[in-house]
């Protein structure tokens, strides 16, 4: 590993941009930086984003006022795309782009290739969650990493003192349920993707929870897979002496502004606690930073798993201030116990925590206390508050819980902090020399070293009476108005006494300030290289090819009872084990091999700090081999003797391979087999298969897809009142839990050995009627995942599988069998072909 680096000594501030009013809003508003999508290629394809053209214009706006520009580039790439991604890397290196946030390790090794000079972040959708990780990104010259957001400040501090590189975290806004680039729900249900910016939120609709095949009652909470938004005001000293080289604020959707009050929250925050200062927020503060945009602002993750607390479940929705609760309604009035402020013409909404029904709420037209008509904001006692005629209040209910969602003031007052002009200056330092017969010289300097100078046109001469001295120049220099500079130091050698006139004074400090400007934007870049395609991909080493042989079955199973089901069927060489719990593992992975079949167990999806060693557990457990589902067990597993034990290692679709750039780059990170990520549908499998050597790839046909895999776990949340699993009492050892969505299907829930929850598609998908044409294709090697299938049912449903395989059965037969064969029928899920290849704007389901 490599020394850690050298911290910044003060963090950068990161803000979310979705658009210009976004962009002049974080600049005014103090961020060091900010970024932003383009029309494409970015998480958030719904947001407004910047078109490549502007984007040198983008560029020059933020440099001239001191300001990074990073890229979001962090889908994943599909292998026709890369040419038009290398266009675009190709405009950002030209635009001056300070860096840019890659997703696609393929797509960051080509960058390494063209454009080294380009600065690459790691996003946080390649689920860094270890110092491991980051070592691995550091390998391949991702200069910072952005860390998962389910790690606490310790765990962040461990990491960052053990990195290579700078690292980044999210400080506020939403928190997904899943682990960021961990999510396929939008693939099982809508044929979109959240790694390709398409997530359709399906974290945010309500579940009901079905307990041992009973319906649990839950009370209040409805959108069990809800979490409430990140704020970390208050942890910012902790995070920076943790170690944190950059604040994240998540919003690249919100408006500005949202961006305006966090990044000040931020700026203040961070600006108190280097100078040694607590932070704390103040009641108003806290209200604003609600009220902006919050379904409930909490900590997350950064104090340790709260599941009591991350998930509220009430509502999925932007809530902001609470006001109180309704305890009266009377003449078209509704009479509200306070909490908080309230003042004519806030937006209100009625909170009566049923999931089935549109909320209530409107623009309040009047505020009343013992009849008297309020003008000014309240925030205790009991009031009548009354709507227009057209507000419906018909289904309003006491004890209603009442939220302000929109407070048009705040939206002004917060919109004059940015919209009038420069408010954020920056201060420059000038230095003036001059002498008779010579011009007048004039040099300014900015905090990063930028320096511009400008002579007058005028030609000095003896002063008669009155010659110009300091304060006459600090006068006439200091009218930096329409610049973003205000003077500072002003160093002044002049030979003799000069007359310079004040005209001559005024157009020298326009001039060597548009010369500062001019210098602060140029980009020095080289720039990239321009190779055709063909040479830049042969520049990423492709595996050796490996032969092929007849198609094979592998299986998957989650239980000891699976095992021996699966070992009963001759045709199995090759069973992986993925249990639950590490309890019989090692047993089971026996009876495999006493069975004459490989064993292969199968690792955590998350390493975290104080996990490291586990790898060596999996090394210990007699496996042929082991397959790794994280980049931090990539690399502790590839640079460990796993050849020497004779164990060999495979990659898991969680490592998201996508193009045959990121393929053939695990494949030479000593794996002997690679099963591609579940973004690619059938036709791109078939298409991947003619770039990299199929006999090392593995295509999962049969499996209940896992569409969240969750830090928060279910199980803790809503059958105990602990927060973690040392006070939970450990309900996942004793129940069965699925979760229902609205079209009534349960999906099941289990809890790893790190307590992640993983929600399994209550469908399982099948390739069967696809098989033919993977085989065609040159694929070998097909695995079937199981879940909660009974062991029973194992034997039969390798049949169907192997039926097909063997030519024995069509596959449209087979389809039909296994429809009727399975009681939920399966689907086609992630390989069914109705994917664009790339879609910019995709209406939301939910908000
Ligand atoms: S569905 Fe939820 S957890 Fe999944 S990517 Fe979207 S917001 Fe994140
Ligand atoms: S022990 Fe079980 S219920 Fe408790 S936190 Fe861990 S996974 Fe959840």
């Amino acid at each position: 590993m490599r020394a850690p680096l050298t911290r910044p000594l003060k963090p950068e501030l990161l803000a979310p941009v979705g658009g210009w009013p976004q962009l002049r809003a974080a600049i005014e508003s103090g961020a060091d930086a900010v970024y932003f999508g383009l029309t494409d290629f970015s998480a958030r394809a719904r947001a407004t984003n910047f078109t490549p053209e502007e984007l040198p214009e983008v560029m020059k706006t933020l440099h001239a006022r001191g300001v990074k520009g990073f890229v979001a580039l962090n889908t994943l790439i599909f292998d026709d795309e890369i040419s038009a991604v290398l266009d675009r890397v190709r405009a950002m290196s030209d635009a001056g782009v300070d860096a840019v946030i890659v997703q696609d390790a393929g797509i960051v090794r080509l960058m390494r290739e063209v454009a080294p000079e380009l600065p690459v972040h790691g996003s946080t959708q390649m689920t860094i969650t270890s110092a491991e990780g980051c070592t691995w990104a550091a390998g391949l010259g991702i200069e910072r990493v952005v860390l998962a957001r389910e790690l606490s400040i310790a765990e962040i501090k461990e990491i960052a003192g053990a990195s290579p590189v700078e690292i980044e975290v999210f400080v506020h806004g939403a928190l997904c349920v899943s682990y960021s680039g961990q999510c396929f729900s939008s693939e099982a249900w809508g044929g979109r993707s959240a790694n390709r910016g398409q997530c359709a939120q399906a974290c945010r609709l309500p579940y009901d929870m079905i307990v041992d095949g009973t319906l649990h009652d839950l009370g209040d909470a409805k959108y069990l897979l809800s979490p409430q938004d990140l704020m970390a005001v208050e942890q910012v000293p902790e995070l920076i002496a943790a170690g944190v080289a950059c604040f994240k604020i998540e919003g690249r959707l919100k408006g500005p502004e949202y961006v305006a009050a966090t990044t000040a929250a931020y700026r203040r925050a961070i600006d108190l606690a280097m100078a040694g200062q607590s932070v704390r927020l103040s009641q108003s503060e806290r209200h604003e930073l609600e009220q902006v945009f919050s379904r409930g602002l909490t900590s997350g993750f950064l104090e340790g798993t709260q599941h009591q607390i991350v998930v509220a479940g009430r509502s999925p929705r932007h809530r902001g201030v609470r006001l109180g609760t309704v305890t009266g309604l009377e003449h078209g009035a509704v009479k509200v116990a306070l909490q908080g402020p309230v003042k004519r013409g806030d937006g209100v909404v009625f909170d009566a925590a049923r999931a089935s029904e549109a909320e209530l709420g409107g623009k309040v037209f009047e505020v009343f206390r013992e009849r008297q008509s309020l003008t000014e904001e309240v925030s205790e006692g009991e009031v009548w508050l009354t709507f227009s005629n057209s507000t419906r209040l018909d289904g309003i209910s006491v004890g209603d819980w009442v939220w302000r969602n929109r407070d048009e003031a705040l939206d002004a007052e917060i919109r004059a902090r940015f919209e009038h002009g420069i408010v954020r200056r920056e201060t420059i330092t000038a230095s003036v020399t001059g002498a008779v017969g010579a011009p007048l010289s004039l040099t300014l300097r900015d905090e990063a070293g930028h320096t511009a100078t400008a002579q007058s046109d005028f030609v000095c001469v003896a002063a008669a009476n009155r010659p110009l001295d300091a304060a006459a120049l600090r006068s006439a220099l200091e009218r930096l108005g329409d610049t973003p500079f205000t003077l500072g130091a002003l160093e002044v050698s002049l030979a003799e006494p000069l007359f310079v006139p004040v005209s001559a004074l005024n157009d020298l400090r326009r001039r060597a300030a548009e010369a500062l400007l001019e210098q602060r934007v140029e980009v020095r870049r080289e720039p990239v290289r321009e190779l055709a395609l063909s040479d830049l991909l042969s520049a990423v080493a492709a595996p050796a090819a490996i032969e092929a042989g007849a198609p094979e079955l592998t299986l998957l199973a989650r239980t000891p009872e699976q095992v021996t089901a699966a070992i009963a069927h001759p045709d199995i060489r090759e069973i992986y084990l993925d249990f639950l719990e590490v309890r019989g593992l090692k047993e089971s992975i026996a009876e495999v091999k006493a069975a004459g079949r490989r064993a292969v167990a199968v690792t955590p999806r998350v390493l975290k700090p104080n996990e490291e060693r586990i790898h060596r557990f999996f090394l210990g457990l007699g496996a042929d081999a082991l397959l790794i589902r994280s980049l931090g067990m990539l690399q502790n597993l590839s640079t460990s003797d796993h050849a020497a034990r004779g164990v060999e290692l495979y990659g898991d679709f969680s490592l998201n391979a996508t193009n045959h750039l990121t393929a053939e780059l695990f494949l030479g990170m000593g794996l002997t087999r690679l099963a591609p990520t579940h973004d690619l549908n059938a036709e791109q499998l078939v298409a991947l298969a003619e770039q990299v050597d199929p006999s090392r790839l593995e295509l999962i046909v049969h499996h209940h897809l896992p569409i969240f895999h969750t830090e928060h776990c279910v199980f803790a949340r809503f059958l105990s009142t602990g927060n973690s699993y040392r006070d939970c009492g450990r309900p996942c050892e004793h129940h069965a839990v699925h979760l229902a969505g609205r079209d009534g299907k349960q999906h099941r829930i289990h809890a790893d050995i790190g307590c992640r929850n993983t929600v399994f598609n209550a469908q399982p998908q099948s390739g069967a009627d696809r098989l033919g044409s993977f085989v065609e294709a040159g694929y070998r090697r097909f695995r079937i995942e199981l879940v909660d299938d009974a062991p029973e049912s194992v034997v039969p449903l390798i049949d169907r599988y192997l039926e097909v395989l063997r030519n024995e059965t069509a596959p449209a037969d087979a389809w039909r069998l296994l429809q009727r064969q399975l009681p939920q029928g399966i689907t086609a899920g992630s390989l069914a072909v109705h994917k664009q290849s790339y879609t910019r704007k995709t209406p939301a389901r939910t908000q």
